[in-house]
């Protein structure tokens, strides 16, 4: 079998080494040179195996065998590389890594024209422009140019000035977008992030759906006022009323949906001075759920919660949508293709699940046929320094993406 679990590992350890924080896990901020180092080892890997690469103008790198050119429909399979701060060494490099070990194994077998092609996206993970997925959305189009414009990092570099010397380019991104018609489908091998599968003892699983994602912005407005002399009638507590609503969130999501899940990651407290009663809270909350029709329910449920404890409090409202993904559901007949291909490979089972995290892979499934892989986290740990996944699962899920994409 040429699909080689040691040059799997080689990968992994080796992108792990590119971080701006050593010893405190993953630090790969797009547009960074940790992020360019191991965008980098990929290509040099895959360069080495005998393939050429591009590099569209949203910053995703595209790698084929140099047997098979530029305008042969193919399979699509990739992940990202950048990271959240103090992030794992799995999360989207897995992805990647098996992505490249297809190119590899696929030359090494001498099956130099699988249409088949890895790539790269830019900035999946929306902690360095505030915002996710930007690559894949680039390049087909939910984002213009004039979006990621507007996308600032924390030097003040828009997406493009800050994109520019890794070969990003405003004014090719309508030439480059997506056609569908280029495209056999798309494959994206991940880690699970979450702990059913370890608990269930499942190293791979066939994801056939990805939760949708509505995130909120919701200002309460109180009164600042002496925390000795107002008696505890007379207030207009902010604080204390985002607290009913964030307990009251707890409490009602588990009613909304066998899959839905709200939080509550991010509170600005004002004044946020210990003897004044808050006037002002800014809170986030995030709601994901497998359907839109849950999210829908559930949104006016929230909304519901949130007016009914400013009411009672005298507080004011101002409650504002931020985000709204839908839920996707995945090819089905992609996911036929990998049951066959397990079936071949003599697996005994492959579980199914959905994800709850979003994924390049949620953004592709608009325009092209498309299916994920995930592989267990033990634990259910990511987004941590502490994320790890079994070698011999990473390698199974490789294994089966390579069978999958080398048979007509
Ligand atoms: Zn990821």
């Amino acid at each position: 079998m040429p699909v080689n679990a040691e040059r799997i590992a080689g990968d992994i350890a080796t992108i792990a080494t590119f971080t701006l924080t050593p010893g405190h896990g993953a630090g790969r901020p797009t547009f960074s040179s940790h992020w360019r180092q191991a965008r980098d080892h990929v290509i040099a890997e895959a360069t080495h195996a005998g393939c050429h690469h591009r590099i569209d103008a949203a910053g995703n790198v595209h790698i084929r065998s140099a047997s098979v050119g530029w305008s042969v429909p193919c399979w699509l399979a990739g992940s990202h590389l950048d990271s959240v701060p103090g992030g794992g060494d799995y999360d989207g490099v897995l992805g990647v890594v098996a992505a490249l070990e297809v190119l590899r194994a696929a030359a090494e077998d001498g099956r130099h024209s699988i249409p088949f092609e890895a790539v790269i996206f830019a900035e999946e993970e929306g902690t360095t422009f505030g915002l996710g997925m930007l690559g894949s959305q680039g390049w087909i189009g939910t984002l213009d140019a004039k979006a990621l414009t507007a996308l600032q990092n924390s030097s003040g570099q828009n997406y493009w000035q800050a994109g520019k010397s890794h070969q990003t380019d405003p004014a090719q991104l309508e030439a480059n977008r997506l056609r569908p018609k280029d495209w056999l489908g798309f494959f994206e091998v991940h880690i699970e992030q979450g702990a059913g599968m370890w608990k269930r003892k499942e190293s791979v699983a066939l994801v056939t759906g990805i939760n949708g994602r509505w995130q909120y912005s919701v200002t309460l407005n109180g009164v600042a006022n002496h925390a000795g002399s107002t008696g505890m009638a007379d207030r207009h507590d902010a604080l204390a009323g985002a607290a009913e609503i964030i307990a009251g969130l707890e409490s009602l999501a588990p009613t909304l949906g066998p899959r839905l899940v709200a939080t509550v990651g991010k509170l600005l407290v004002e004044p946020n001075v210990f003897n004044v009663i808050p006037s002002t809270v800014i809170f986030t909350i995030d709601l994901r759920a497998d359907s839109d029709s849950a999210l829908a329910g559930a949104d006016l449920r929230i909304r519901s919660l949130i007016t009914s404890a400013a009411t009672r409090r005298g507080l004011k409202v101002d409650l504002t949508q931020t985000e709204s993904l839908p839920a996707a559901a995945l090819d089905a007949d992609l996911a036929d293709r990998l049951r066959a291909a397990a079936t071949r490979l003599s697996m005994t089972t492959l579980p199914e699940t959905t994800s709850g995290a979003l994924h390049d892979a949620a953004i592709l499934a608009a325009v092209i046929p498309t299916i994920m892989l995930f592989v267990a986290s033990r634990d259910g740990i990511s987004h941590n320094p502490n994320e790890f996944s079994r070698l011999e699962d990473a390698t199974a899920a490789t294994r089966l993406l390579y069978e999958a994409v080398s048979n007509p």
